[in-house]
C-alpha cells in the first residue's frame, strides 16, 4: 500500500510542476491570433543563450532571459520622469513612451500603454500560484514584466516593467517614437470602458482603500477628505476632528463588471457600521461610516441595503452609517495613497491605535 501512495504522490507532484510551468511558456492563443498578421512584419531577433549571456549584464540576463524580477524600488527608472522613450534593452525595439509613464507606487516603472501593441507579446503566467499576464518584447522575447487591470485613466492598464529590461533615450536626442500609438489605444479605451464613481468612508482610509483595490471591476481608487466644511484640508487639520471631513475613498468602477450594490455589500462586510464616529481604535468624526451618494439611484440602493441589513438581524445595534450626497472630495497627501501597497505590502489590517499620531 505504502509504495503505491508514494508513487501516486510523486506522479502528482511532477504533474503539478509541469502544469504550473508549461503555460508560462505557451503564448496566449487569443493574443497570438489577434496579432498574427501584423506580427509577421516584425523581424525577430534570435540569439543563443550564450550570446545573450555575453551581451547582457548578469542582472539583465536574470530578469530578461530567466523571467526574473528586479527588487522593488531598486530600478533606475522607477522614480524617473524625463521626457523620452523606453526601448528594449535586448534588441532596441521601442516599447514605451514617457507620456504614458506614471507612479503606481509599487516600486517598478509603470505605464498605461505600450507605444505599439505589435511590439509587445502577452503570455499567461501561472507561477507563484496565481494567474498573471506576462509582458515580453515581441521582437527578442525578453521578459519585461506584467500587465494588470488596476492602472489609471484612460486605459486602466498597468504595465509593471523592470527597469533593467529598458533603455531610455531622451526626447532631445530626436529618438522619440513619433509613430507612437500612445494616444490612440487610450482614446479607444476611454470609449470602451464605462465608469462610475462611488465614495465611501469606513474608518482609516489606508485599510479601506487596500480592501477595495482587491475587487475586480474597481478601476481606480483615491483616498481623501470629504463631507466637511474646510476647503483643501490637510491631514493634520482633519485629524483635529474640527473640519467635519471624513477619511474617505473615491472609487472609479466599471459597472459592467461590478454593480454599485455589490460595492455596498462589500462596504458593509468589512467594517462595523454600528459604531458611531469611530472604527475600532480610531476615534473621531473623521472615522465615521458614510455612504456619499453620487445619484438618486445610489442613494436608494444604500437606503435599501441599510433597511435589509437591519431586518436581517446581522447587527445587534442599529446601523450608524450616514447616507449623504457626495460633496467636494479633496485628495489626500500623496503618502496616504495606496499606503498599504507601498509600505506594508500584504497587511490587511486597519490602522494602529491612535493612527492620527502615527500618520
Ligand atoms: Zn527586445
Amino acid at each position: 500500500m505504502k509504495p503505491k501512495i508514494i508513487l501516486i504522490l510523486t506522479v502528482l507532484i511532477v504533474l503539478t510542476a509541469y502544469l504550473s510551468l508549461k503555460p508560462a511558456f505557451k503564448q496566449d492563443s487569443k493574443a497570438e491570433q489577434s496579432k498574427k498578421g501584423e506580427k509577421t512584419m516584425l523581424k525577430k531577433v534570435e540569439k543563443t543563450d550564450k550570446e545573450w549571456k555575453e551581451m547582457l549584464t548578469p542582472e539583465q540576463y536574470r530578469v530578461m532571459r530567466k523571467r526574473g524580477t528586479e527588487i522593488a524600488f531598486s530600478g533606475k527608472y522607477n522614480d524617473y520622469y524625463e521626457k523620452g522613450s523606453y526601448f528594449c534593452a535586448g534588441c532596441g525595439t521601442p516599447l514605451f513612451s514617457s507620456k504614458t509613464k506614471y507612479d503606481h507606487g509599487t516600486g517598478w516603472p509603470s505605464f498605461t500603454a505600450p507605444v505599439d501593441e505589435n511590439h509587445i507579446a502577452y503570455f499567461d503566467d501561472y507561477s507563484h500560484f496565481m494567474h498573471r499576464t506576462e509582458v515580453r518584447c515581441a521582437v527578442c522575447g525578453a521578459h519585461l514584466g506584467h500587465v494588470f487591470d488596476d492602472g489609471p485613466e484612460p486605459t486602466y492598464k498597468h504595465y509593471c516593467i523592470n527597469s533593467v529590461s529598458l533603455d531610455f533615450k531622451p526626447a532631445e536626442e530626436g529618438v522619440e517614437v513619433t509613430k507612437s500609438l500612445n494616444d490612440q489605444p487610450a482614446e479607444k479605451a476611454k470609449k470602451a470602458v464605462k465608469s462610475e464613481t462611488a465614495t465611501f468612508a469606513a474608518g482609516c482610509f489606508w485599510g479601506v482603500e487596500y480592501k477595495f483595490r482587491q475587487i475586480p471591476g474597481v478601476l481606480k481608487t483615491e483616498v481623501g477628505y470629504t463631507g466637511g466644511k474646510v476647503k483643501n484640508p490637510t491631514y493634520k487639520q482633519v485629524c483635529t476632528d474640527k473640519t467635519g471631513h471624513a477619511e474617505a475613498i473615491k472609487i472609479t468602477f466599471d459597472p459592467s463588471r461590478i454593480s454599485y450594490e455589490s460595492l455596498l455589500e462589500f462596504f458593509f462586510s468589512f467594517h462595523d457600521p454600528t459604531q458611531l464616529n469611530r472604527q475600532g481604535p480610531d476615534i473621531g468624526k473623521q472615522y465615521r461610516s458614510s455612504v456619499f451618494y453620487h445619484s438618486e439611484e445610489q442613494k436608494e440602493a444604500a437606503e435599501k441595503m441599510v433597511k435589509q441589513l437591519e431586518k436581517s438581524g446581522r447587527f445587534r445595534r442599529p446601523i450608524a452609517t450616514e447616507i449623504v450626497p457626495a460633496s467636494e472630495f479633496y485628495r489626500a497627501e500623496e503618502y496616504h495613497q495606496r499606503y498599504y501597497e507601498k509600505r506594508m505590502k500584504g497587511s490587511q489590517g486597519g490602522c494602529s491605535t491612535d493612527s492620527c499620531t502615527i500618520k
